[in-house]
């Protein structure tokens, strides 16, 4: 198979558009990416073409205040032509040979008629599709059939519809925090009690908590906090995907877009902030609590100031179809790097019922086990 190199003279200009379809310097046909590998492969006589990365340290982290303040300002913007989808409302970039197309996150049909142009953030980096369609396939079987209370006819009659594979917009943003805090320390100490029982008074040992309040401050640092930028999957979806394999991240290029579908981000940089400052606060908090100390924490007020706050726009692959099973439409997800799976799914009300009898009994045979032998007391 002929290997051409793909340089900036061969390929002129392709920062500012979105999904062209590459072609083939061998018989012009489309190239697409080859998934797990750092090749263009043409659909059409298998060339292949090298995609030379640009090194990852490359990669600016923008300033998000001046971003905020300026708006678009100086920072780097491309034109999207999606697809709004009429029945979920994402927008999904389509491959420009195709006439018809299904919304890969509801399924719906698209109307291509219906393209517009969207000017947004251009991504700054990307992970690439590892897995191709088939793998892909082959975890959801995987997933279907290790699934636990599952009705026993689902692993065959689970087929998978067509199997798409999607870039996801995120946002990761770095800060560096200084949160200032007011609460109570709780320690704890042991004491004895007198109880009467039986007309006698013994002593039992308790545990109890004496409370002092406390203030203080920690300094926590981000980096690479990742929150969704988009609406079609909703957050536990996307959780559900982690981790990510951040660190083998490549720099933006377009190239690795080819074959798969793009979605515009729908959570704006601001509104991602808002959303990273949420999953920032548990770590916060949980700070707070070691700075603490003692055997208990409880937090009264606590106010965090952000500073050197950067963020990328990042792109991350996902496949996404659906099951049928009896007549009921089941999406699932799988992360294109890892291959983990999420999904909603049938669940057996037998199965399931004779799971809770079976502890039942068990729990019952050792509450008779336990009252055949003596009893023991605690008190002295
Ligand atoms: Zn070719
Ligand atoms: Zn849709």
């Amino acid at each position: 198979m002929p290997l051409a190199s793909m340089d900036d003279t061969q390929n002129p200009k392709i920062s500012n558009t979105n999904q062209r379809e590459l072609t083939c310097p061998s018989c012009a046909g489309n190239l697409v990416y080859a998934p797990g590998t750092n090749l263009m492969r043409c659909e059409h006589c298998g060339a292949e073409v090298e995609i030379t990365d640009e090194p990852v340290e490359n990669i600016e982290e923008l300033d998000f205040e001046a971003y905020i303040e300026n708006n678009i300002g100086s920072i780097e913007t491309q034109t999207l032509h999606t697809v709004r989808c009429k029945s979920c409302g994402a927008h999904v970039s389509l491959a420009e040979n195709v006439t018809s197309d299904r919304c890969p996150f509801c399924s719906s049909i698209l109307v291509v008629t219906d393209t517009i142009s969207e000017t947004q953030i251009k991504p700054g980096l990307l992970l690439p599709f590892d897995l191709d369609n088939q793998e892909a396939t082959e975890r959801f079987k995987r997933w279907i059939a290790g699934l636990w209370f599952a009705p026993s006819k689902l692993k065959t009659l689970a087929t998978p519809n067509a199997i798409a594979g999607i870039y996801i917009p995120y946002w990761t943003f770095d800060a560096d925090t200084y949160t200032t805090y007011s609460g109570q320390r709780g320690d704890n100490y042991t004491t004895t009690i007198p109880v009467v029982r039986n007309g006698r008074t013994e002593h039992q040992t308790v545990v109890r908590t004496r409370w002092r309040g406390v203030s203080g401050a920690v300094d926590v640092q981000f980096d690479d906090m990742l929150v969704t930028a988009s609406n079609s999957l909703t957050q536990k979806e996307a959780n559900a995907l982690e981790p990510w394999d951040l660190e083998q991240a490549v720099s933006y290029n377009e190239m690795y877009l080819s074959g798969y579908r793009t979605e515009a981000y729908q959570v704006d940089l601001q509104q991602g902030f808002g959303l990273a400052q949420k999953r920032m606060d548990t770590t916060i908090r949980n700070e707070i609590h070691r700075d603490i100390g003692g055997d208990h924490q409880r937090i009264h007020h606590h106010s965090t100031n952000y500073s050197n706050i950067t963020f990328k726009h990042a792109l991350l692959p996902v496949y996404i179809s659906s099951f049928r099973y009896k007549n009921k439409v089941f999406r699932f997800l799988i992360n294109a790097r890892t291959g983990r799976v999420y999904g909603q799914r049938p669940y057996s009300t037998l199965k399931i019922m004779g799971a809770i009898l079976l502890i039942a009994a068990i729990a019952w045979l050792f509450w008779y086990i336990s009252g055949l032998q003596t009893p023991t007391t605690t008190t002295f």
